[in-house]
């Protein structure tokens, strides 16, 4: 059985704690908010978010992260998950999750992995970067145009309905994604690091943590 989740949002851009008692009915009074409310397009987020100095890793939920094992209705977390964005913290690193994945089904993930959630600063899915209202629509090209983006690229990512993870936009240095952007971001290419797909049926496709953790490391210092 899936666990729902009743989200209280609220207007504006400012970060929701996640409402693990609701789920769960166990308190988690220490942690911090940390999922986006609102869009990312915002431009005080924008520059909030490329103020941060600390070099900053996306990684995306699923067939990186974890994957959901339908048969028994629960998430595998990808082996040693954790242990990499702990290595990445502890090297001066920070970690958000962005996934195209719903709110309410992110949430699933940390109501069963609830440590996973001190990993990460932030955490980015499909409600607050996926534009889908025309003021939404304004808000995203007001963004690129603020940071002198390339116009045509940001119109061509609305009009093919195709708006990627762009980590440019918000100054992080590395996506770590097992699919790739398609295509450039307005503001020039992504360091990408691709993930190996991570299934729990297949164990061949396991990428070793460590070799993982490297290539990680690796792009995000390009
Ligand atoms: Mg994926």
């Amino acid at each position: 059985m899936r666990i729902g989740f009743n989200s209280d949002r609220s207007n504006g851009v400012g970060d929701k704690p996640v409402q693990l008692r609701a789920a769960t009915g166990v308190d988690h009074p220490t942690l911090p908010p940390r999922l986006v409310d609102g869009m990312i397009y915002n431009l005080q987020f924008v520059e909030r978010e490329r103020a941060v100095s600390a070099k900053t890793v996306a990684f995306d939920l699923d067939n990186t992260l974890t994957c959901f094992n339908d048969e028994q209705k629960a998430f595998v977390l990808r082996p040693e998950a954790d242990w990499i964005l702990q290595q990445l913290i502890d090297k001066g690193h920070r970690n958000v999750l962005w996934t195209t994945a719903k709110r309410d089904y992110t949430v699933d993930f940390f109501v069963q992995f609830p440590l996973m959630i001190g990993l990460f600063d932030r955490v980015i899915t499909t409600e607050n970067y996926y534009p889908d209202t025309s003021a939404k629509c304004d808000e995203f090209l007001a963004a690129y145009q603020h940071l002198k983006g390339d116009a045509s690229i940001a119109e061509e990512f609305l009009r093919k309905g195709n708006v990627i993870k762009d980590v440019r936009l918000l100054g992080y240095s590395a996506l770590v994604d097992d699919s790739e952007p398609k295509g450039v971001s307005p503001l020039g290419k992504i360091n990408f690091c691709k993930a190996k797909y991570f299934s729990w049926y297949d164990p061949d496709l396991w990428e070793d943590p460590k070799q993982f953790l490297q290539r990680i490391l690796e792009s995000a210092a390009r």
